[in-house]
């Protein structure tokens, strides 16, 4: 509940800013990937203290009753809703090749989705709100939330009674940076923004042999070749047009040499088989209708590839982002 004129916040915004960008150059530079945020869980818990929030650490239990690095950061000011602000913290496993002066120091990990920028903004509004106490009135409910890269960072926290110990909010609030706006410009949509993604191991099964003689062979390399491109017909022939679909192969592997037809090809990691959905029907196929993949028998004796569904996140797409520039 706010009772500020947008005006006492760009002063107060602009005069943060110079600090905000040192912190954020520091969060990019020391990138800690999923599950194992903790300097980054402490740099935030710290900073949220310090804007005068009652901060608890380590909130989130994975299912290997692991604990996870969870920030939660309280302020309660009076009457009124509970409004829960959202940042991710954790990094990408990929290696930075900027060249930027404050570039990943941590070698194969980098910041390259944006959360340090989102922490650096989300610190920005916990000092603002934190300093101009009265001017609204409510509870502020501040999340630092781990490993939203693999996408067990916020089931963590709910496994460990989140909303129980802390208080379930009247509204949740997160953001997320993207290329598609330019800076300076801010997009708003009530509810979900982005696709959720599926992941799918699939091992293309085939019977090895020598590379001479691939007829008495069920190469899975060529095999998986033709599976990899008929997949894109899932998404234009098999999908509704008003249901976006994205289907994307991160990682392929087969084969130990040249000369040799390796009996499979598989997707599995670093990077498996990545499905994006936004809406409509079940997707992708469960292994009960894998029979539906589109499939060009590279081999006389085809054996159906194994298929696991390694996770699922289902999400909706809202049909418009509204946009506006600062003035
Ligand atoms: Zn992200």
């Amino acid at each position: 509940m706010m009772a500020a004129p947008a005006d006492d916040f760009r002063a107060a915004i602009d005069a943060q800013a110079p600090a905000l960008l040192q912190i954020y150059k520091d969060l990019h530079a020391h990138p800690e990937i999923s599950q194992h945020e903790e300097r980054t869980s402490a740099l935030l818990a710290e900073e949220l203290r310090k804007a005068g929030f009652t901060v608890t650490e380590h909130v989130g239990r994975y299912p290997d009753g692991s604990a996870a690095f969870g920030v939660v950061a309280i302020l309660s000011n009076g009457e009124g809703p509970t409004v829960l602000v959202r940042t991710d913290m954790d990094a990408l496993p990929v290696e930075e090749k900027t060249g930027l002066p404050y570039a990943s120091q941590t070698a194969g990990a980098m910041h390259a989705c944006g959360h340090d920028l989102h922490m650096a903004c989300f610190l920005g509004t916990a000092r603002t709100l934190g300093a101009m106490q009265d001017r609204w009135h409510g509870t502020l409910m501040l999340i630092g939330q781990p490993s939203e890269e693999r996408v067990n960072g916020a089931r963590a926290m709910l496994a460990d009674r989140l909303y129980e110990r802390f208080g379930r909010p009247d509204y949740c609030i997160a953001q997320h940076d993207t290329p598609d706006i330019a800076a300076g410009q801010v997009g708003m949509v009530a509810g979900p923004m982005l696709s959720g993604a599926s992941t799918v191991d699939v091992t293309i099964r085939g019977v090895g042999g020598h590379g001479a003689r691939p007829e008495a062979t069920q190469d899975p390399v060529v095999m998986a070749a033709q599976f990899v491109l008929a997949l894109q017909t899932i998404v234009s022939r098999q999908t509704a047009p008003q249901d976006p679909a994205v289907v994307t192969v991160g990682s392929i592997h087969g084969g130990t040499r040249p000369n040799i037809i390796p009996d499979e090809v598989s997707s599995k990691s670093p990077r498996e088989l990545s499905v994006r959905r936004c809406a409509g029907t079940r997707w992708p196929p469960s292994s009960e209708s894998r029979a539906a993949w589109p499939w060009q028998p590279a081999s006389r004796k085809i054996v159906r590839p194994l298929c696991r569904l390694t996770r699922r996140n289902p999400c909706r797409l809202p049909t418009t982002i509204r946009r506006w520039q600062r003035g």
